[in-house]
Order: C-alpha cells, then structure tokens, then sequence
C-alpha cells in the first residue's frame, strides 16, 4: 500500500484538483490511502474568520462567505451536476454548524484553543469529502474515511501529541477491513479521548499521513507538493537552489526542523523506525524525480546537504558571576521553560559556564522571560545574576550534513562567508551529532546569508556580484554595453554572475532585483522613477544583495560624498570621479579605512590615465615592499593634444578652441589648461605612494598668465590668450630651438609634488608621446634607474570605462 499526500496548493483550485486526479488514476488497482490539506488558503482564512469574531468585529460574516464560495465552487466545477446534491448539503450544513460556532466565538468575544481547532479542522474535512466525491464521480473506486476516527491525541489543543498505540491500532483494523482501492482522507485533523477534535499544527498534514504510513507499513510515503523536492535552500529565496536527489532521513529532519517547511518537522518519526521512504514530489511535474528520503545515503561524497533557516526566533540569555560553577542552574533554568510549554530551538552555553542562551520562537519569549526572572529572582536581587537579556526579530540559519562530522574548516568557511558579506553572528551551535551547524543572525539578513552560503557551498565558485550604477552618460553607457558583450565570458571563464540591478542618470532611476535586461536599459532607465541620491542608497541597502557594486560614472562632488555611507553597508565602491580621492586627506583616508574595516573594496582606477593599470601597479609595487622614490608622468590627454597641435603656424587660442570644440577638454578649459586635473591625478598617487599630501602641497608653476586663469567666461579667457600669443610662441620657439617638446608634467619626489611644463628633449621617454597619451615612469628601489613605464591612452569613454570593468574583475577576485 502506498500513502499520498497532497498539500494545500496541490488542491488550491479545481484544475490542480484534476492533476491530483490523474496522479491516483496512475496508480491502477493498487490500494492507497490519500491525504489531503485544506484548499489552499482556507486554513488561513478559518484563523483570520475565528479571530474576527472572538475581536467581536462581524467582518467575519463576509470571511465566512469566502470560505463557502471556495467550495461551493469546487463542488460546481468538479463534479457533474446530477451527482453535486449530497456534497453541496454537506457543504451548507458544515457552514452552519461554523456558523453557529463562530457565532458563539463573537457573542463571548473569545476563542479558546479547543475551540479555534473545530473551527479550522473544516478545512481538511470539506477538501478531503469533496475529493473523494469527485473522484467516485470520475470512476474511481474510492471512499471518504474521517481520520478523527484513527488518530487519537491529547487535549494540546494546536498541536496535539498522538497516542501511537491507539492510533496505530486503529488504522491496521480500519485498512484491514477496507475494500476500497483509495481511502481519501483529512490531514492534519484528529481527536482527543474524549472525541474533541484537535489539530497536529501548522503544516501537519504531512504528520497524518506519516503516520497512518507508519501503522500500516507502508510501501512509500509520497508528499506532493508544489515544488520538486527538497532543495538545497528554500527555493523562493535562493533562486540557485538545487534539488537534492537523495538524502537520509537525519538529514532531512534537520532540514525541515530548521525551517525547510517542505516537511512538517515530526513527519519523519513515524517512518524512520519502519524505514519507509518518503519521496517528494510535485504535482505540477509529476515526471521529476523529485527527492527521495531513506537511511543512511552516504551523501554521495557531499559534506553540507542543504541549508535552512528559521525565522521569527528571539535570543533568551542568562548570564552574571554567580552562575559559575554552580550545580543546578541550567536545570532551573531549562524547567521553567518546560512548565510554560515553551520549546527550545537551539541552544548554546560558553565553557566558563558564565552564560546560558536559548533561541525561542519569539510569540513565547516575553512569558519566558518573565518565568525565568521569576525564577532566579533571589539570584538577581542579590546580583549574582543579571535578569534575562532578550533579543528579538532574529533568523537561525542551520548548514546540515550527514558527512559535515569527518570534514574539518566547514565552520571556518561558514563563518568567514558571513562575515565578509557583514552578516553579524548573534550566536552559534554545533549539534553533538555534528549534523548541523547554526549560526543566529539578524533577520534582515537572511537573503543574504543564504544566498551567498549557497554559493560557498554548492555554486561551484560561482560568484555573483551586484553592481548599482550612477551616470550612464558617455563612460557609463560604455561601461554597461562591455558587461552585456562579457557576461558569457565572465561567468565561464572567471565565474562571475555580474548582475546589473539598479542604474540612475539626473533625472530618473530604475531597479529589477532580477538584473536589468542590459539590451534594454535605456527604455528601463526612461520608464524608471524620479532620481534621487538618498533613495538610490536606500534601495540598495533594503536590498542588502552580498558583493554589492556602487558604480560612479559621475563627476559630480555630491555623488562622491556618499561614498562612505556605502562602505559602511559593506558596498564597494567603483569610481572614476576623482574628487573622493583628492579633496580632504581625512575623507580619503576615512574611505580607504572604511573600505579595510567593512571588507569592501573602494577603487578608482580610473582616476589616472583611465584604463591603464597605473594605481593597480602602484599598489602591488608598494605591497611586494618596493619604495616608490620618484614618479614623472605626463597624465593630461587634453594638455598633451594642446601641446602636440600647437607650432608656429597656428595660435595657441586656435588650439586650445579646437581641443575645447572637439571635446578634448573640458567645456571649462580652465579646469585643464590651469593644471588642477593634473595636480589632482599627481596627488592620487602620491596618496597611494604612502604621503599624506593635500592639493595645497603640489606646486602648481602655471605656464598661463594670470589674468588668463582668472578670467570669469570662457569668451574673456579666450580673448586673454589672443592677447598673449606673442608669449605663447616664445614659450613654443624656445623648445624648438632647443629640439625639445612642450609637456605638460607632473612629478611627485621625495615627499614632494609639482607641476608644470616642461622641454622635454629628443630622446626622453616623453618625447613622443603623441595625441592624448598618457606616460607615467615609476622610480622605485627596484627601478632605480631605468623607471618602470605605463603608457598608452589616457582619455576616452571606452578605455575609462573598461578600467571600472577591470575594478569590477578585481572584486570579483576579492
Ligand atoms: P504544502 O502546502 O504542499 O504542504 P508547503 O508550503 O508546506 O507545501 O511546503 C512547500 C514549500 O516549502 C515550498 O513552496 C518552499 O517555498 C518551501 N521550502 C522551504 N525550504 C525548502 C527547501 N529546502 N526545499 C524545498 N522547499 C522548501
Ligand atoms: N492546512 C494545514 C495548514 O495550512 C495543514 C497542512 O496543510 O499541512 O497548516
Ligand atoms: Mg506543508
């Protein structure tokens, strides 16, 4: 005999009815027992109904009206309608007897567990009578069997203990006799000694159908549900989640007793002893294989099996001197618990016995507290011990294995996963059985401690990274077509999954937490809402995605001091604009700190000489143990056009308006000409050099005039250099004479910094350096003489915008 059980969406509606239909029908003359739950929602909605009326609120009247459609509607759509007249009279007189309870419940403005458990016991009892009238109107040789009849229970009304040797006995009688091919039965309903109807609790339909699995000996258990099978972390939340094609009974208690609600927690008890397997299955892919649940599997060589987690725990810690060494504390303390009826989900004790702390479902912990003050109440008037610390909204996150015992470092790797994604650990505890692992972390962390525990543990060194990015103009726009052109790439060859989840211009920004189709970003961005910088790092903290990117495509001052809000979530941050780096030394350390304290890198690679490696090589020069004695470089594309175009047979505010006209500069060509973006750049690596420098230390030897840099308009600068061309081609003849070349250089030696232009004779590294090249020579202790050289372009939207690409490389290597 087989025993199936169909959950709550499984017969949410008639179309699912039918499938489960054709499930049974698949089974030919074999006998088997179906258990089914409540029509999807209807457990739900019977709690909301009953605690409408005990609030005295007649609302309950119309949530009562609901439940009656639901099935009314079943009955219409199922069943032929000749046949429909016993199951509908069922339904009405059903609805009365609920009716006159309910009305009870509201006329005393109460509901007593007893109570609330007839209420909701009529949802599996309407589902599972109107199952089985539709089945023997399809043919099918089945029959309706109560099962408050077989199993027997206490008075815990909510969650009732079962009386096994009753229980047992009655199914072995009930199915012995029965002659009919499908017994479709009620979960989760059963009845007390006295015939009062209880409940085994929430989601313990499954727990029914174990046990009647358990007394008749069952071939299989099968629990059809609405996903294929346990899974290596709750599907909904983990979207890598695999199905696990075979694990032991141990492994899935553990599983489901830390939150893995696709098994009701004592289900396995009953079929353990037995060795009955349990598969699960779904009946929307009825084909899959799904999972199946037996002794001892060998985990097939794995060590962690699955992940879970449990929500709503609240932390209970006792704790003062007094408790070392005394005999009977945690005795006292676990009792009190186990009079209120409270149960401990995790527990954890220090060696030095200075503390004990229990991990509770937090609707329990405000009595537990209470009863634990009341308890040591001579303990904590003489302050030996503290009165109970309680911590609320809390998740346990349980790793569980069978093998997890003859492999050392798993706790190392969960515990360094979590805390380089900034979950914070409240507690921790490792089962004796060595099965399972738990850590206790916030709840607002959750989907981001399973997920990247996912990816440590089963992803195959697939790391996904979050990238949240501000100013899609020229580089920006360049920088999301390189990741689309990449993405295969990425996730084959260095196996990032690089996610684009949020993107913002000025005027309008957009989020999919699936990732922005990026061929379609411009239309996303367009239908996107109002931009604002305060909601765009909101948003990206709520989300508190693992390996979050802030990328700063801007130029903007405002963006860039955010900066350190970002870091402070654990959010790295990518950035071209270089304003964070040279303002304020305090702010440019503060970032770098920030960046080592929260684990998240802040780089800026682009901030000199765009794409080429320059920081990069400077920072592994300086950790390899080099010493950076000199740096000469040339690092202003739009300086070095000037310079190069400019002779004696044009002018010099010709050049610099065609460098202006053709986007060499920038549209306030002050900006370059004056050298700030050049002492800005020097300044970055001097900082990175090691020197605590600010832009006020780098000598600035203008070659313009004065009054040309104080000019208030770009047409008065203009007209200032046509009055000092006659010294612009001084300046150009006497290079020339020399055979030299004007650069613009910056150079950064013994702790000091300048710029300035420069002849630069025939033969110097610098000397041809064409268009708007850059060239930077590092003199270390290793280069002493011949200098280290990085050159290439130094401008342009698509080399900036592969040196962020190569910035997001690096995290992903982090
Ligand atoms: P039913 O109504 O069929 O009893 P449940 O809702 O009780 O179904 O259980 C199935 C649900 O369990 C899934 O939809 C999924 O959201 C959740 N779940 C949590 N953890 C896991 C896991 N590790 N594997 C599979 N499902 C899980
Ligand atoms: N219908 C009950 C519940 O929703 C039992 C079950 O479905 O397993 O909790
Ligand atoms: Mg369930």
């Amino acid at each position: 005999m087989k025993v199936l059980k169909f959950g709550g969406t499984s017969v949410a509606n008639p179309e699912n009815i039918n499938k489960v239909k054709s499930i049974v029908q698949k089974l030919d003359k074999e006998k088997v027992a179906v258990v089914v739950s409540a029509f999807g929602g209807v457990t739900d909605l019977l709690l909301n109904t009953s605690a409408l009326a005990a609030r005295q609120d007649t609302a309950y009247k119309e949530s009562l009206k609901t439940i009656e459609d639901k099935h009314i509607t079943a009955i219409r759509e199922l069943i032929p309608v000749q046949n429909q007249s016993s199951a509908l009279s069922k339904v009405k007189s059903d609805m009365n007897v609920l009716e006159t309870l309910l009305e009870g419940s509201f006329l005393i403005g109460e509901l007593t567990p007893k109570l609330s458990d007839k209420i909701v016991s009529y949802g599996e009892l309407l589902s599972s009578y109107i199952i089985s009238e539709f089945f023997k109107s399809e043919g099918l040789d089945a029959i309706f069997k109560d099962s408050r009849e077989l199993i027997i229970t206490d008075n815990n009304f909510g969650k009732a203990n079962v009386n096994f040797e009753k229980t047992n006995q009655n199914c072995i009688d009930f199915f012995k006799e029965n002659k009919h091919q499908i017994v479709v039965l009620p979960g989760f309903v059963s009845s007390s000694k006295s015939g009062d109807s209880t409940t085994l609790g929430r989601g313990g339909s499954d727990y029914t159908a174990a046990i009647i699995a358990g007394a008749v000996e069952a071939d299989i258990l099968e629990i059809w549900t609405d996903v294929s099978g346990m899974y290596t972390a709750n599907p909904r939340l983990v979207k890598q989640a695999k199905c696990v094609a075979h694990i032991s009974y141990e492994e899935a208690m553990e599983l489901s007793h830390f939150g893995a609600k696709v098994l009701f927690p004592p289900t396995i008890q009953p079929v353990l002893g037995k060795g009955i397997p349990i598969a699960i299955k779904n009946t929307f892919d009825p084909e899959n294989p799904g999972t199946l649940i037996t002794k001892n599997t060998n985990g097939n060589g794995k060590t962690v099996r699955g992940i879970s987690h449990v929500g709503n725990i609240s932390l209970l810690s006792l704790e003062g001197p007094g408790m070392i060494g005394i005999p009977g504390i945690s005795k006292r303390f676990f009792e009190t618990l186990s009079l209120k009826n409270i149960s401990i989900v995790l527990i954890t004790q220090a060696s030095s016995e200075h503390s004990i702390c229990v991990g509770i479902a937090d609707e329990d912990v405000d009595v537990a507290a209470e009863a634990v003050n009341e308890t040591f109440e001579y303990e904590i008037s003489t302050k030996k011990i503290k009165p109970v610390i309680v911590e609320k909204d809390l998740t346990i996150i349980a790793l569980v294995g069978d093998n997890m015992k003859s492999h050392q470092g798993l706790s190392g790797k969960m515990f360094s996963t979590l805390g380089k994604n900034n979950v914070n650990i409240r507690a921790i505890a490792q089962g004796a059985s060595e099965r399972n692992i738990s850590a206790v972390i916030k709840k607002d962390d959750v989907k981001k401690a399973l997920n990247s525990l996912h990816e440590t543990f089963f992803e195959e060194n697939i790391k996904q990274l979050n990238l949240f990015v501000m100013g899609v103009g020229n580089v920006g726009s360049k920088f999301l077509d390189q990741i689309r052109q990449q993405k295969k790439y990425l996730k084959e060859e260095l196996k990032l999954n690089v996610r684009v989840i949020g993107i913002s211009n000025s005027r309008t920004m957009a989020f999919d937490e699936n990732g922005i189709p990026l061929k379609e970003w411009e239309t996303v961005l367009a239908n996107g809402e109002k931009a604002d910088k305060q909601t765009f790092f909101d948003r990206i903290k709520s989300l508190n995605y693992r390996n979050s990117v802030f990328v700063d495509n801007t130029a903007s001052a405002e963006v860039s001091k955010t900066y350190a809000d970002y870091l402070h979530n654990s959010i790295s941050v990518v950035t071209c604009n270089k304003i964070a780096c040279s303002s304020d030394y305090t702010y440019y350390k503060e970032l770098k700190q920030l960046a080592k304290q929260y684990n998240s890198p802040f780089l800026f690679e682009t901030n000199v000489g765009a794409g080429l490696p320059i920081i990069d090589t400077l920072k592994h020069l300086i950790a390899s143990g080099d010493k950076i004695k000199k740096i000469q470089a040339v690092l202003s594309g739009s300086l070095n056009f000037v310079f190069n175009t400019f002779n004696d047979s044009v002018t010099f505010h010709d050049v610099v308006k065609q460098a202006q006209e053709q986007g060499y500069t920038e549209p306030d060509p002050t900006i370059d000409l004056s050298g700030v973006d050049v002492m800005r750049k020097i300044l970055i690596l001097a900082r990175e050099s090691g020197y605590e420098l600010d832009i006020d230390d780098i000598a600035n030897e203008a070659f313009l005039p004065k009054e040309s840099l104080e000019t208030d308009s770009n047409e008065a600068f203009f007209e200032s250099l046509k009055k000092y061309e006659n010294d612009f081609q001084k300046m150009y003849k006497e290079a020339a004479n020399a055979d030299s070349k004007l650069k613009y250089v910056a150079q950064f030696e013994d702790g000091k910094a300048k710029v300035g232009l420069q002849k630069i004779p025939k033969g110097h590294d610098f000397y041809n350096l064409e268009g708007s090249d850059n060239i930077v020579l590092f003199y270390t202790e290793r280069y002493p003489n011949q200098p280290m050289i990085i050159k290439g372009a130094g401008a342009g939207a698509d080399v900036t915008a592969s040196g962020i690409f190569a910035d997001i490389i690096r995290i992903g290597n982090f």
